[in-house]
C-alpha cells in the first residue's frame, strides 16, 4: 500500500471535484502512552498526514487501520501494496490469507496535529483480551506497539474536503443539527468519540453523556464548554464482581429518557413508538444514523408539536452491537422517539472479529 494511493474501493467521490474523498497514508508509531488500565494512546506519525483531515473538528472521525500479519519469528510481514485509486482493490484485498494481507479495523481519530512540521494524529485503542490473552489483531498490535512500527491508516483527503464540511463528510456521524439538548451514550470504544465530540460542543448545548468503562481507573479528563452532565459509569475492576456489558449504560440511558407516562394508555400495545425492524447483529452490523437534523428533517420550525421551551433533542449512541439494539428499541418503541433524531451505532459485536 503506498503512500499517496488513492483509496477508491467504491470510493465516494467528491461531486465538486475529481479527488478521492478517502486516501491511504503510510505511518509510524511516534509514541506510546498508558492512559489508563483499559487505555493506550497511540500517535502516529508520517509527511503523508499533510494531507490527511476534515474541515472543522474530527468530532467522531473514524478511520480504518491497515493492521500487518505477525510472521512465524514474532515480526510483522510487510502490507500488500494495492493499486487503489483502481476498483475492486478492496475485493482483491478480502480475497488474500488472512495470515498474509493483514487485518483492517475501525478506529477513532482522537487527537490530530496536522499543521505542525511534522503532522501526527493519536488513537486511544481499548486494551481487550480475553482469558488466554487474545485481543484480536488491533488490541494485540497496540499492546505491543512501539515507536517506528508502521501501518497505513485510511482516511480522509483534506484535498477533497476543501468544499466539504465536516458534517457531511461520510466518516463522521455526530449530526445533531439544530438539536440543543443531546445525549451521549457509550462504551469504552466509544470513549473517544465522545470526548472529542463533547469538547467540540458550544456553551448553550444541554444533555447528559454517559461512559461505560471496564474500571474507575479508566475515567479519562474531558473538557467541555457545553452544560453536559458527563456521567462515568464503572462496570468493575474484576471479572468476578463486574456487571455484565451495557448494563450500567442502558440503565443510565432509562433514566435519562424515561418512558412517557401516557405509554400504555393511549397506545394498545403500550408502545411509544413503531416497533423498530429487527437486526440480527450476528450476521449484520447495525447502523443507523440519520441525516442533519435540520429544519427540513424536522419540519418548519425549530421545534414542531413540541410545548414552548423545550429544545429540539438529538441522540448518538455507540457500543456493542447487543447493547445499541436493546438501547434502539427502547428509544424509538417505548419512549417513541423519530430515528431522525438518534444515530445507534454497533462499534464491535461480542464473540465476532470485526472482520
Ligand atoms: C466507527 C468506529 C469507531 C471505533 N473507534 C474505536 C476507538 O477509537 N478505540 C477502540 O478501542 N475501538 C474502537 N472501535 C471498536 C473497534 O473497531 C473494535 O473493538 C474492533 O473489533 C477491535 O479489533 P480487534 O482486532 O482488537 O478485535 P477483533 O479481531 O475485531 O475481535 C476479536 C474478539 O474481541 C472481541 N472484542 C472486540 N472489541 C472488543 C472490546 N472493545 N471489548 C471486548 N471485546 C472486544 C470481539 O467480540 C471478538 O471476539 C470503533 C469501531 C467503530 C465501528
Amino acid at each position: 500500500m503506498s503512500t499517496a494511493s488513492n483509496v477508491p474501493a467504491g470510493t465516494v467521490k467528491n461531486q465538486f471535484a475529481t479527488e478521492p474523498m478517502t486516501l491511504a497514508f503510510d505511518v509510524t508509531v511516534s509514541a506510546v502512552q498508558e492512559l489508563s488500565p483499559n487505555f493506550r494512546r497511540v500517535t502516529f506519525g508520517g509527511y503523508s498526514l499533510r494531507d490527511f483531515g476534515v474541515h472543522g473538528g474530527t468530532l467522531d472521525l473514524r478511520i480504518k487501520l491497515m493492521i500487518p500479519s505477525l510472521a512465524a519469528d514474532g515480526t510483522y510481514l510487510p502490507l500488500p501494496v494495492f493499486e487503489m485509486e483502481q476498483a475492486g482493490w478492496y475485493q482483491e484485498w478480502l480475497a488474500m490469507d488472512p495470515a498474509i494481507r493483514g487485518s483492517m479495523r475501525t478506529y477513532t481519530v482522537r487527537y490530530e496535529r496536522l499543521d505542525g512540521v511534522y503532522p501526527e494524529i493519536d488513537v486511544d485503542f481499548v486494551m481487550h483480551f480475553d482469558s488466554k490473552g487474545d485481543g484480536g489483531p488491533a488490541a494485540n498490535w497496540a499492546l505491543n506497539a512501539k515507536p517506528g512500527d508502521a501501518i497505513t491508516i485510511i482516511g480522509p483527503n483534506n484535498r477533497a474536503a476543501h468544499c466539504v464540511t465536516a458534517e457531511i463528510y461520510s466518516g463522521i456521524e455526530w449530526r445533531p443539527g439544530l438539536a440543543q439538548r443531546i445525549l451521549l451514550a457509550g462504551d469504552e470504544t466509544a470513549v473517544p468519540a465522545i470526548s472529542a465530540i463533547l469538547e467540540s460542543l458550544p456553551a448553550d448545548m444541554t444533555g447528559h453523556a454517559f461512559l461505560e468503562v471496564p474500571e474507575a481507573g479508566d475515567f479519562l479528563d474531558i473538557k467541555t464548554a457545553a452544560d453536559v452532565e458527563i456521567t462515568w459509569l464503572a462496570r468493575g475492576a474484576s471479572i468476578g464482581r463486574s456487571r455484565p456489558h451495557g448494563q450500567l449504560l442502558t440503565e443510565a440511558v432509562k433514566s435519562a429518557v424515561p418512558v412517557p407516562g401516557w405509554v400504555g394508555i393511549r397506545t394498545p400495545d403500550g408502545a411509544a413508538g413503531p416497533e423498530p425492524e429487527d437486526v440480527d447483529v450476528d450476521q449484520n452490523i447495525l447502523w443507523e444514523t440519520p441525516t442533519r437534523m435540520d429544519t427540513a428533517a424536522i419540519g418548519a420550525t425549530k421545534n414542531p408539536g413540541m410545548p414552548a421551551g423545550a429544545m429540539p433533542f438529538y441522540a448518538w449512541i455507540a457500543g456493542e452491537a447487543g447493547v445499541i439494539k436493546d438501547l434502539r428499541r427502547y428509544l424509538v418503541r417505548d419512549v417513541g422517539i423519530d430515528r431522525k433524531q438518534v444515530a445507534f451505532m454497533g462499534y464491535w459485536r461480542q464473540g465476532k472479529a470485526e472482520l
